[in-house]
Formats: structure tokens, C-alpha cells, sequence
């Protein structure tokens, strides 16, 4: 369907092998149905989104579901690629192999975690057992509680100076180092000790 963008990876840039790359390709089929059926519950709660998109550009993965304002990156993760502790069966034929994909995988979600995390991004990781009413419920709850206190309005937007607090300080630091600010204060600064700002 479309653009295969891991098709287009010069080889070896991130999976080493063609077998890696098959399980990464097969691990991100998209429109399963329990993912089909958590979109039209989100769509409904009249929640927006991406399909199938990259969060961030230079992290090249792509999430399931993806809120951009929000920052939030939804994964469905199938129960068998991932290695659900429920669902999972180990494989009988070539056992040691798929254990390592499934492994890898793992350590892949793990990565994909970390870049966004560190990034500002929330990860909400939904098993494909899992009903899809409790996986939007936790979705929704949490933009919600993102949107609360990041929203530019109202309240928030107290929030958000408060956030970009650090900045006046080092402003005053720089000032106060620089001769020309400090002319300008000096004159009012003399008598400041009764406080003119306050
Ligand atoms: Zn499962």
C-alpha cells in the first residue's frame, strides 16, 4: 500500500538483513482490525489524527496512530510480533530464530520509547488483545490531561510563562554583567530598595 519508505533505506542503514527487514515490514502492517476498531472509537470521541505517520522526521519510525499537537504516538502492537506475555507462543520450527526476532522487536519498541520520550512525546503502547473501548478510554484520558496543561488557553497560558521561566533570569544575569544595562538601571536602582516594582 503506497510508500514502503523502508524499501527505499540504503541497505544496512538500520535493519542489517533482509530477513530483518521482512519481520520490520510485516511488524508494521497497518489497518489490523483491532486497530481499525480503536480508530473509529477515537474518531467518535472526536479526536483527529495521522495514520501510519512518522512523530518526529529524524526519528525514522513510524507510529500507528499519531496525535501531532498533542505529541502523542499510539503503537498497536500485535501480540505475536511483539511478544505479548499472553499470547505469545513461542514457535516450534526455528525457535532460536523467531526468539531473537521477537527479542529485537522488543528492543526496537524500547528504542522507539526512549527517542520519543525524549523528545516531548508521549508513547502509549495498545496490545492488539486488548478491547479497544479501554484502549481508547486510556488514549483519550490522556490528551485529555495533556491538552489541560498545554492548551494556550485560558489557564494554561499562566502555565506556559511559568514554563518559559528560566529565560528572564538569564536575561537579568546578562544584564547585570553588561555595563549599559546596568547605566540604565542605576538611576532607578539606587532607591529600589523601596520597591518600585512590587
Ligand atoms: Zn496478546
Amino acid at each position: 500500500m503506497g510508500i514502503v519508505p523502508e524499501l527505499s533505506l540504503p541497505a544496512g542503514s538500520r535493519a542489517s538483513s533482509p530477513e530483518a527487514r521482512a519481520v520490520m515490514r510485516a511488524n508494521r502492517r497497518r489497518d489490523t482490525t483491532p486497530e481499525l476498531a480503536l480508530r473509529k472509537l477515537l474518531y467518535h470521541r472526536g479526536l483527529r489524527y495521522r495514520v501510519d505517520a512518522s512523530p518526529i522526521q529524524k526519528i525514522r519510525r513510524k507510529a500507528d496512530i499519531v496525535f501531532s499537537a498533542d505529541q502523542v504516538a499510539v503503537f498497536v502492537d500485535g501480540c505475536f510480533w511483539h511478544g505479548c506475555e499472553v499470547h505469545h507462543r513461542p514457535a516450534v520450527k526455528n525457535a532460536d530464530f523467531w526468539r531473537q526476532k521477537i527479542a529485537a522487536n522488543q528492543t526496537r519498541d524500547r528504542e522507539t520509547n526512549d527517542a520519543l520520550r525524549s523528545a516531548g512525546w508521549m508513547v502509549i503502547r495498545v496490545w492488539e488483545h486488548e478491547d479497544p473501548i479501554a484502549a481508547a478510554d486510556r488514549i483519550e484520558q490522556a490528551i485529555m490531561r495533556l491538552r489541560e496543561t498545554r492548551t494556550p488557553s485560558g489557564e494554561a497560558r499562566g502555565r506556559r510563562t511559568a514554563r518559559e521561566a528560566p529565560k528572564p533570569p538569564r536575561r537579568t544575569m546578562i544584564s547585570r554583567e553588561g555595563n549599559p544595562d546596568l547605566a540604565i538601571r542605576g538611576p532607578a536602582g539606587g532607591s529600589s530598595n523601596h520597591g518600585s516594582k512590587r
